[in-house]
């Protein structure tokens, strides 16, 4: 051996592309639309924390979030014994995998999955198995028939990034039912904020009522939160504690978790930035559709919009037709969607430029 050798399954990541930061044509704004955040920022309440905290940047952060642990356990009804909370859920999703998943394990993610599961269960050296999906949804039979010996862990995240679509409550429970117990499944609710269904459930009530579920959340989508990285998990006290063994000791800035606590408790906030996600998710949908494009049902707060395959119509050719105009919307290539643009529910300026450049390369010849 020459030179240090990486451990195996590292390798097969496919390396991060990261988004584009297009300049668009002169005298337009840009509008970013391409990563999920909130157009409304977070709540002014958080900032101000997060200024204040900066007075004292010299001191180590409590290690265990216990203030911010707190404030969600209120929020949601929870024992904060039961929470951990980390830099992003991308943090605690990487700390399951880190502790669950090992050389020649198996873990299940279905086809149009968040590309962070793939990564976590390769980077433990575990073999990542992609169930198909039903119209762009995770299917619980997929799922189940591709359980094998080997399988130590299954990821869904409901709502679905970058599909925007759900599995109502009851399937959710026929796929727990139907792994084998030993099998840890993660829920991760990213969206969940915004989905108003009266079939779904965010996993609470599962994860209390078995040992071998747990659910993800991030404070990077409602709450405006993606710069600071702050994110948590609930679950049983046997992961809890397994988890917190490899987790590092201070893993979430003071100035990250109180700006975190007072986003939670801005529920007015929240309330708004919902409300303006229904009402322009429901106007996009429609009026894209009208358009003669496809736009599959999203619960969150973005939409799928698939192209035509015909040449000057396709996906790659509205992609450069709108960010010529400083809209810039998600190609997902990475995620096996080629024909399919991304857009994340904007101001109501965004989203009506988006309609009206959606309208002109239609139209064009
Ligand atoms: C955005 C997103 C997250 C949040 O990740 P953070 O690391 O908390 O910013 C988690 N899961 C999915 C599916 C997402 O789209």
């Amino acid at each position: 051996m020459s030179r240090p050798v990486p451990n195996p399954g590292i390798l097969d990541i496919a390396p991060y592309t990261p988004g584009k930061s297009p300049v668009p044509e002169a005298g337009r704004k840009m509008f970013k639309l391409s990563a999920n955040e909130t157009p409304f920022g977070p709540s002014p309440k958080a900032i101000e924390v997060y200024k204040q905290a900066a007075a004292h940047l010299e001191d180590y952060p409590e290690g265990t979030s216990r203030v911010l642990r707190e404030a969600i356990g209120r929020a949601f009804g929870l024992d904060p014994d039961r929470i951990i909370c980390g830099a992003g859920s991308d943090e605690i999703l990487n700390l399951l995998a880190h502790t669950y998943l090992g050389r020649g394990d198996e873990a299940i993610s279905t086809k149009h999955a968040f590309l962070v599961y793939p990564i976590a269960t390769k980077a433990n050296g575990a073999i990542s198995v992609v169930a198909p999906e039903t119209n762009f949804t995770a299917d619980v039979d997929a799922i189940l028939r591709l359980v094998s010996a080997r399988t130590k862990l299954v990821w869904l995240a409901n709502p679905n990034n970058p599909t925007g679509t759900y599995l109502p409550f009851d399937e959710v429970k026929r796929l727990r039912a139907g792994l084998p117990p030993n099998v840890l499944l993660v829920l991760d609710a990213a969206y969940s904020d915004y989905v108003s269904r009266n079939d779904y459930e965010l996993g609470i009530e599962l994860v209390a009522t078995s040992d071998n579920t747990v659910m993800t959340h991030t404070f990077s989508k409602i709450h405006g939160l993606a710069a600071l990285r702050v994110g948590w998990m609930f679950g049983p006290a046997s992961i809890v504690d397994a988890v917190n063994r490899i987790r590092g000791p201070f893993n979430v800035s003071t100035p990250a978790m109180l700006a975190a606590v007072a986003a939670i408790e801005d529920t007015a906030h929240q309330q708004m930035s919902k409300i303006h996600t229904d009402k322009w998710r429901s106007w996009l949908t429609e009026e894209v559709t009208k358009l003669g494009l496809t736009v599959t049902p999203s619960v969150a707060n973005f939409i799928l919009i698939h192209f035509p395959l015909e040449k000057g119509k396709t996906s790659a050719d509205a992609d450069a037709f709108l960010t010529k105009r400083g809209l810039v919307l998600r190609a997902l290539n990475n995620y096996g969607l080629p024909h399919a643009l991304r857009m994340t529910i904007g101001t109501e300026e965004a989203n009506r430029l988006v309609l009206e450049g959606l309208r002109e390369f239609m139209a064009r010849k």
